[in-house]
């Protein structure tokens, strides 16, 4: 039989009765001869609350012991689901993820999997014991207990996947989460937004690196690169939800398969520098190696002068500013200045490749909606654009709008395809 990862996010865990109902699914799946291994966030908000405990006692809490207070969420959520597995007769018993031998670099607070030592899990499934693994944290070499990032858990479940190689055996990945799969943007922000029965792991990164919150980018692309089929599913309902996968045969004709909306950025300016060859590499290194995901960047010289900015999320800006104000003053020259209230909509589809005029389009519907743009990024398969904040959830309904993304697939493609010719 087929292995099966099975992860369960912070809303599907977020009462006594959800954990036994989730309890029940993974019993059933055992049952019905899978074997399994389990991956659980934290209870409902309980992340959230854990970082404004910390805050209180000091405002900038100290990395490693924030990791040390985070971990305990997925800690307390993994030992409720091993209780209610038990409590139903099924073998389980929970793990942190040290103990299930995930290790990782030793940037708290993004840590990235380094690999995962799964002999433990291996003895476990072989006797058909569940392991139901903490989701979101790992050790590092020297033992210090790291957490992924804001979502990470999604990462942890795909990364035991691949190492597992459950592929291979006509296995996958379930992410349990509080919507019914991969619609074409945020059900919360744009009403009219449509569940894709599939999307390709191309798109997915895009859509979850440009703000698509369903799923961790990292995740996805573990998926890509091992080939784990990822099956995105509302954990109360049987349904099927979104399968990520390579085949994408129905949207290939589709220029865009969907939108997003990434909230909360920050852009820090670099300006009266001289433009040194090496100038670039040395800062974005030095960002690089705290694990910093840099978005936009933008070069402009005016005379001798050059102006460098850069996007990052809210979450990194802190790190960014001291990064790079310790660089200038290495340097002794440079002003930093740093913006917020940013945000930036994007456009996602592999069929853009192939079409024309997608670019036009989504600036006509933006101008249309009075939202002034303040920088464009392309790719082939991606257009983002920075707004201000405040008109984020209006540029993304006339995004979604102008590209009939609510219409269901033939509807839109016909309309893309009408609309996008030269
Ligand atoms: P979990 O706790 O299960 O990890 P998350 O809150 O991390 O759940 O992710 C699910 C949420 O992702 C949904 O409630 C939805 O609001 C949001 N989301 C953002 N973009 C999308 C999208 N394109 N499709 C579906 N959900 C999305
Ligand atoms: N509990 C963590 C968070 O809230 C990890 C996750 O949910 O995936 O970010
Ligand atoms: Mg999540």
């Amino acid at each position: 039989m087929p292995t099966i990862i099975q992860k369960f996010g912070g809303t599907s865990l977020s009462d006594p009765l959800r954990i036994r109902r989730a309890a029940q699914r993974v019993a059933d799946a055992r049952q019905s001869g899978f074997d399994l291994v389990v991956v659980a966030s934290a209870m409902g908000a309980m992340t959230d609350d854990l970082i404004d405990l910390a805050e209180q006692v000091s405002p900038m809490p100290d990395r490693r012991e924030l990791d040390m207070l985070l971990a305990t969420g997925e800690q307390a959520s993994v030992a409720l689901l091993a209780m209610a597995l038990r409590e139903i007769g099924c073998p389980a018993s929970s793990l942190t993820g040290g103990q299930a031998g995930i290790r990782t670099d030793g940037v708290h607070g993004r840590a990235r999997i380094t690999r995962i030592e799964c002999g433990r899990l291996e003895r476990m499934i072989s006797r058909r014991e569940v392991p139901v693994v903490a989701g979101f944290q790992g050790t590092s070499d020297d033992g210090e207990v790291t957490t992924l990032g804001r979502g990470g858990s999604d990462t942890t479940a795909v990364a035991i996947a691949a190492v597992l190689r459950v592929a291979e055996s006509g296995g996958y990945c379930e992410i349990f989460t509080d919507v019914d799969g991969v619609y074409t943007a945020d059900p919360r922000l744009v009403r009219a937004a449509v569940k894709l029965p599939r999307i390709s792991y191309e798109e997915m990164l895009e859509l979850a690196t440009l703000g698509a919150g369903v799923i961790h980018a990292r995740a996805v692309l573990f998926g890509d690169k091992y080939g784990v089929p990822i099956h995105v599913r509302h954990s109360q309902k049987p349904d099927h939800g979104t399968m990520i996968s390579r085949e994408n045969p129905d949207m290939e004709e589709l220029a865009v398969v969907g939108c997003a909306l990434k909230d909360d950025l920050g852009r820090v300016s670099i300006r009266q520098i001289k433009n040194a060859v090496g100038l670039q590499g040395r800062i974005f290194t030095a960002l690089a190696h705290a694990n910093i995901v840099v978005d936009d960047i933008m070069q402009t010289e005016q005379g001798s002068a050059t102006m460098i900015a850069f996007t990052v999320d809210h979450a990194d800006l802190s790190d960014s500013k001291q990064i790079v104000a310790k660089m200038l003053q290495e340097m002794g020259e440079g002003e930093m200045s740093v913006e917020v209230g940013l945000s930036k909509v994007s456009v996602v589809g592999v069929g853009m490749k192939s079409h024309a005029g997608v670019a036009s389009r989504m600036f006509r519907a933006l101008g249309e909606a009075g939202v002034a743009i303040h920088n464009i990024t392309t790719s082939e398969i991606k257009i983002s654009c920075i707004i201000d904040s405040a008109k984020g959830q209006q540029s993304l309904e006339a995004v979604h709008s102008t590209f009939g993304l609510g219409l269901g697939t033939n509807a839109t493609m016909a309309m893309q395809l009408d609309s996008s010719q030269p």
